[in-house]
């Protein structure tokens, strides 16, 4: 077998989704040499349709870092959500409310935007290469192993190695015995892309006895919406007509409110689940993103945490080669975690509250009810909300 070819870097980031991009941009920035490794094609990342609502600090850390401003002129800013339930729309204005907006600039502009900005810099960002090996992780040389598309196999030397890749990362899981915190939801969502006018000027999240339902959009001719679905649902089963009359009759209401319909041309079912990985680190080795925790996307709060931890890791990162110490590298898991849980707690609070479960008895399903009026019904409950969607200030 030949041998691998050694690599030397100061960090090894294994990952190229918004995490580890954004990371390996804030590091070369600053000098600090990295390389990025990615097992999926450029097009492949670029066409996978996922967050779309950035928070007004996700924002800022592409336009204040030179990432691109293109999020400023092409990205649509919300002012509010509408929770609908009971058939009645209850609009929230979070400018009014916290002074805060959100912006909705698909993922996958995201990615757009980072890959250009690392290629643009000269970033080293490996495409098609899977990192099948982490070793080392306890020393101060962490190293990992990768093969690239030709089959040339790779053996990258770091200072420290970051694990930004993904849900199902596999730095998470070369380390065992760790505490994961994780809970399973007995419902999925069906994710549709239509061509169509917008059906509402802004998100539409809505509870309905025939399950929970989210109106929200790409731009003024492609609109992006999903209805609570079994976990094991074929999409194949679903024909056009029959997914309209599915989310039309969860957004049902006396207002005689209609959805406004297209030619649909995408279709997908997504499971999702709660998930903590404590600590994120493990000697040299650290998590970020996805790779450490997941949040259901009800709370449209995945991208942006993998951004907030990316700002603290990075921080940490920057004063372990300007000082030496690595006191903020020790304190990164605790201080990322912190939001972190919040962030959890919003997620699953919004899932619960919207989505119905088949095993609820009816006591739950009015009591469910009587939470989104009390929130809907005081401007203390619409401000906790409110504040929760646009984003807890970067510490
Ligand atoms: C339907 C849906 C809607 C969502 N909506 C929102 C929203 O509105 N707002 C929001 O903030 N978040 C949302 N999210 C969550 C958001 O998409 C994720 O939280 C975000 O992608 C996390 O970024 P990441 O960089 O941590 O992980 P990822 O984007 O998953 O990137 C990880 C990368 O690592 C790569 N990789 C994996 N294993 C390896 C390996 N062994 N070697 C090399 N590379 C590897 C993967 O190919 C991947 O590109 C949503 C998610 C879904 C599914």
């Amino acid at each position: 077998m030949a041998q691998a070819q050694i690599i030397k870097t100061k960090v090894g980031i294994v990952g190229g989704g918004p995490a580890g991009l954004m990371l390996s941009h804030l590091l070369a920035k600053q000098g600090i040499d990295n390389l990025v490794v990615e097992s999926r094609d450029h097009e492949t990342i670029r066409n996978t349709h996922r967050a779309g609502i950035l928070e007004a600090g996700s924002v800022k850390m592409l336009t204040d870092t030179g990432v691109d401003g293109r999020v400023l002129t092409e990205g649509d800013e919300h002012e509010g959500i509408d929770l609908r339930f009971n058939g009645e729309s209850h609009p929230l204005d979070f400018k009014d409310l916290v002074d805060a907006t959100v912006t909705l600039y698909a993922q996958n502009e995201v990615f757009v935007d980072l890959a250009a900005a690392r290629k643009r810099d000269g970033g080293d960002v490996r495409y098609e290469a899977e990192v099948t090996e982490v070793l080392d992780l306890e020393t101060t040389t962490p190293k990992f192993r990768f093969s690239d598309k030709d089959g040339a196999a790779f053996e990258v030397h770091c200072d420290i190695l970051v694990g930004a890749d993904g849900s199902r990362s596999f730095c998470r899981r070369a380390v065992t015995g760790e505490q994961d915190y994780k809970i399973e939801y007995p419902f999925a969502w069906f994710g549709i892309l239509t061509e169509a006018p917008k059906s509402a000027p802004e998100l539409i999240y809505a509870n309905s006895p025939h399950g929970f339902a989210l109106i929200s959009q790409r731009s003024e001719t492609v609109q992006r919406m999903y209805f609570q679905c079994d976990p094991a649902e074929n999409v194949n089963d679903w024909s056009d007509d029959r997914i309209w009359a599915e989310l039309q009759k969860r957004v049902d209401g006396p207002d005689g409110f209609q959805l406004k319909q297209g030619p649909i041309f995408d279709k997908t079912v997504l499971a999702f689940r709660s998930f903590v990985r404590e600590p994120l680190s493990h000697g040299r080795m650290f998590l970020a993103g996805d790779a450490g925790h997941t949040v259901p996307p009800t709370g449209a709060k995945g991208l942006n945490l993998a951004f907030a931890d990316v700002k603290v890791l990075f921080e940490a990162i920057d004063s372990f080669y300007a000082t030496g110490s690595d006191a903020l590298l020790e304190g990164y898991s605790d201080l990322a975690l912190q939001r972190v849980w919040k962030a959890q707690n919003f997620s699953y609070w919004m899932t619960s509250m919207l989505h119905t479960r088949e095993d609820a008895s009816p006591f739950e399903t009015k009591r469910a009810l009587g939470e989104l009026a009390t929130v809907t019904g005081s401007r203390f409950g619409q401000q906790y909300l409110a504040e929760s969607y646009t984003g807890w200030p970067h510490k």
